[in-house]
């Protein structure tokens, strides 16, 4: 056993302290970003903001929604072949829509038929484990890359630099960080495991750059604040879950509650989503996820500007012109507390 000291953040210690600017206004900052990926060699312009692959968030819906702005949705797995075939066969070029998959011989089977039916409209996929530390993940990485050179992959998911390396060096071209940040994740209740995300971030983005690698910090944002944070720690992407659920492109469940309406919400390793896609919880592991109600908000449309008008203030703050600016300048200060909570919360 060993205790390691030095202190780890989360978004919830640190506030990024203003700087001084000749920005007058937040309609001056591009929140756009371009890259190369490292493998792939693809390239890539857009709001690197991602839906994240859970099955009431990363919809097709969403993915039409989202690329009208820009944005990339990682689709749930759980769409049927035909199905998925038909969505890539009518997504217009320019979309950021990555195919997601988890490491089992039926995910790569499932996804070699899509691919050939689908062709070069599959360029971006997302291969996703709770535990990104495991032999057989990196060897199905080997695997992957090897059968498809040009394909942009992202993986994870990690939480440490050193893990990072080794996925940029297997072939991946972003490194998805994040073991128990998200919203409806019991990880680090269930088992004790996980890594303050802000600290995950600052550290895999600085392994990562090193080797022109990229990440996606996944998980943990509550606010566009926290975007920002995310960001400014070194963030090429960030994924997002709970901040975009409960909208109609979710295509949850709708349910009443008090003459509220609301929306299920749960974990892709919840009992929940257990239930609905594996025919219950294995007798060999413990459900990693819950599931909540959030309210029904409408279209993505509104909470998408909140989001982006967030990140778009936070550059004007420190006087980035570009969300590219954003981390060079951003500087981190300890806090022991973020709001002011007299009138609540909100
Ligand atoms: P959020 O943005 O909601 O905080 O986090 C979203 C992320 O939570 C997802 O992209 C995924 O990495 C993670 N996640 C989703 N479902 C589960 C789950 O059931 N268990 C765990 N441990 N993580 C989950």
């Amino acid at each position: 056993m060993r205790i390691e000291e030095e202190l780890k953040l989360d978004f919830k210690d640190v506030l990024i302290r203003p700087k001084r600017s000749t920005l007058t206004s937040r309609s001056e900052v591009d929140i756009s970003r371009d890259f190369v990926f490292r493998h792939s060699g693809a390239k890539y312009h857009g709001i690197p903001i991602v839906a994240a692959n859970m099955d009431t968030v990363g919809t097709f819906d969403m993915a039409r929604a989202l690329t009208g702005h820009q944005l990339a949705v990682a689709l749930h797995k759980h769409y049927a072949e035909a199905e998925l075939t038909a969505f890539f066969g009518a997504l217009p070029a320019a979309a950021t829509v990555f195919y997601s998959m988890g490491i089992t011989r039926e995910d790569y089977d499932k996804f070699r038929r899509v691919k050939e039916a689908a062709g070069d409209a599959i360029g971006l996929v997302c291969v996703d484990v709770a535990n990104g530390y495991t032999k057989n993940f990196v060897d199905f990485l080997h695997k992957l890359r090897a059968a498809y050179p040009q394909i942009t992959i992202m993986a994870g998911n990690v939480v440490t630099g050193e893990m990072t390396e080794e996925l940029v060096l297997d072939g991946v071209d972003i490194v998805k960080v994040g073991i128990g940040p998200g919203s409806v994740c019991t990880t680090r209740k269930v088992a004790g495991v996980g890594y303050p995300q802000l600290s995950a971030i600052i550290e895999c983005a600085d392994a990562a750059h090193g080797l022109g690698g990229l990440i996606c910090a996944d998980g943990g944002c509550t606010s566009p604040g926290d975007l920002a944070k995310a960001f400014g720690g070194g963030a090429d992407f960030i994924m997002l879950g709970g901040m975009l659920a409960g909208h109609d492109e979710c295509q949850g469940e709708i349910v009443e509650r008090d003459g509220v309406r609301k929306m299920r919400f749960y974990g892709m390793s919840s009992r929940a989503a257990m239930d609905k896609y594996a025919g219950g919880v294995a007798n060999y592991r413990a459900s990693e996820g819950k599931e909540v109600l959030v309210d029904y908000r409408g279209p993505i449309e509104n909470t998408l500007q909140e989001i982006l008008g967030g990140v778009r203030s936070a550059c004007t703050y420190v006087g980035a012109r570009k969300l590219k600016e954003l981390s060079k300048r951003t500087t981190f200060i300890r806090v022991t507390q973020q709001l002011n909570e007299v009138f609540g919360s909100q």
